[in-house]
């Protein structure tokens, strides 16, 4: 068990909902276009091969290059908010 394991159904990932009934709806929504853009590389690359660990494979290099447009976009907004909030202490 990891410390990381989810209380209810012991996976890591939870698997059962439980530790996401806090996430801030925003955050779920961001986590849900990550899978979905997993998904969409996965259904155009049916043949792959990746790397359990260690030296990354021709696939694991193609699917960081796609996966990095949508991380750096979730980046800025995580940014953007997280200054929004500093700014919001600064008002206090
Ligand atoms: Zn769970």
């Amino acid at each position: 068990m990891a410390l990381s394991d989810c209380l209810h159904c012991w996976d890591t990932p939870c698997s059962c909902g439980w530790e996401y009934r806090r996430w801030a709806i925003e955050d779920l929504k961001e986590r849900m276009k990550l899978l979905k853009h997993v998904i969409k590389f996965k259904e155009e690359n049916l043949t792959t091969v990746f790397s359990s660990s260690g030296d990354e494979t021709e696939d694991d290099k193609k699917f960081l290059l796609h996966m990095q447009p949508l991380l750096e976009a979730q980046n800025e907004v995580y940014n953007k908010r997280r200054d929004a909030e500093a700014f919001q202490w600064v008002e206090l």
